[in-house]
C-alpha cells in the first residue's frame, strides 16, 4: 500500500518537529515530495538536507500557519518546485491547557488562530488548486481531546473539534474529487507541551507522556494510509491512542 504514495507532493504544516516531522520524514521513504512549513527554519533545514541524503525529495518554507500569506506562500512553493499537489497535512497544532477561570485569554486566542485559522488557511490555499486539478486530499490532524472532553483542556478540545466540525462539513460538499481526513491521536511523545505556560499542567501531561505516550511514526503511518487509497477510497476518521489511555 505505501508505495502508492510514490513521487506525490505533499505539504506538511507543523514539520519542523514532532508529529510533523515524523510525517515528513516517513512520507519521504516512501518517495512523496515533501513541502515542509513551520516556523523553526534551522530545525526543517536539518530534516530537509537528511531526506535529500537519504536519496528522497524535499523543501521548506519558514511559515506561520496564523497568517494567510505565508501558508499561501508554502502550498504556492510547491507548484513551483514540483508543478503539482496532491495533498496537505494542517498538523501544525499548539496547546496552552488551564482551567477557564484562570482566563488565560492570550492562550486562548494562540490555540484559536494555530489551531482552528491556522487550519482554515491551509484548507483555503489548497482547495483552488485541488478544483483545478480536480483532485486533491486534504488531511487535518485533529486530538483525542475532542472525543473525550476532560478538564483544563476546553479551548484546546474546542479547537479541534472545530476542526473536526469543518472536516465533516466539507466532506459533505465536496462531490469527492478533494479527499478529507481527520485524523485524531492520543498522547503521542512530542514536544507539544514544552512551550506551555501552566507548570502544573505541564507536569501532569509530561508524567502521562512518559508512561504510556506511543511515537509519531503511528501517526505517520495513517497519514500514509490514508493518502494510499484509490481515488474512490475516503479515510474519513481514523483514531489512534496509546492502548492504556483511558
Ligand atoms: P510539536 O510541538 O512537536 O509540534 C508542533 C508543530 O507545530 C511544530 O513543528 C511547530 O513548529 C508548529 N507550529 C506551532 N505554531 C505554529 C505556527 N504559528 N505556524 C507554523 N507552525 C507552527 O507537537 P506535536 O507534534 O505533538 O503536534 C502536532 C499536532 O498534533 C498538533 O496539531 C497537536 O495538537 C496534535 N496532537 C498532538 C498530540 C500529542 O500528544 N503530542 C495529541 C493529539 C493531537 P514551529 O514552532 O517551528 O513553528
Amino acid at each position: 500500500m505505501q508505495n502508492q504514495i510514490k513521487d506525490k507532493v505533499v505539504v506538511i504544516t507543523g514539520a519542523s518537529s514532532g508529529i510533523g516531522k515524523v510525517i515528513a520524514k516517513a512520507m519521504a521513504k516512501n518517495g512523496a515530495k515533501v513541502v515542509l512549513g513551520a516556523r523553526r527554519k534551522n530545525q526543517m533545514q536539518t530534516i530537509v538536507d537528511e531526506i535529500r541524503n537519504n536519496g528522497g525529495a524535499g523543501v521548506f518554507l519558514e511559515t506561520d500557519v496564523t497568517k494567510r500569506t505565508d501558508v499561501l506562500d508554502l502550498v504556492d512553493l510547491a507548484l513551483k518546485t514540483y508543478g503539482y499537489l496532491d495533498a496537505i497535512v494542517n498538523n501544525a497544532g499548539i496547546s496552552e491547557l488551564s482551567r477557564m477561570d484562570e482566563l488565560d485569554v492570550e492562550g486562548w486566542d494562540k490555540m484559536i488562530d494555530v489551531n482552528l485559522k491556522g487550519v482554515l488557511y491551509g484548507m483555503a490555499a489548497a482547495i483552488p488548486i485541488f478544483k483545478a486539478q480536480k483532485e486533491g486530499h486534504i488531511v487535518n490532524i485533529i486530538s483525542t481531546s475532542g472525543i473525550k472532553i476532560v478538564q483544563m483542556q476546553a479551548v484546546y478540545a474546542s479547537t479541534k473539534n472545530a476542526v473536526r466540525t469543518i472536516t465533516e462539513a466539507f466532506r459533505q460538499e465536496s462531490d469527492g474529487t478533494i479527499r478529507i481526513t481527520g485524523i485524531s491521536p492520543g498522547f503521542v511523545k512530542t514536544g507539544l507541551v514544552d512551550e506551555m505556560e501552566n507548570q502544573e499542567m505541564k507536569k501532569v501531561i509530561l508524567k502521562k507522556m512518559e508512561q504510556f505516550a506511543i511515537n509519531p511514526e503511528a501517526i505517520a503511518n495513517a497519514v500514509i494510509y490514508a493518502i494510499s487509497q484509490p481515488k474512490d477510497v475516503e479515510v474519513g476518521d481514523i483514531v489512534i491512542r496509546p492502548s492504556a489511555q483511558n
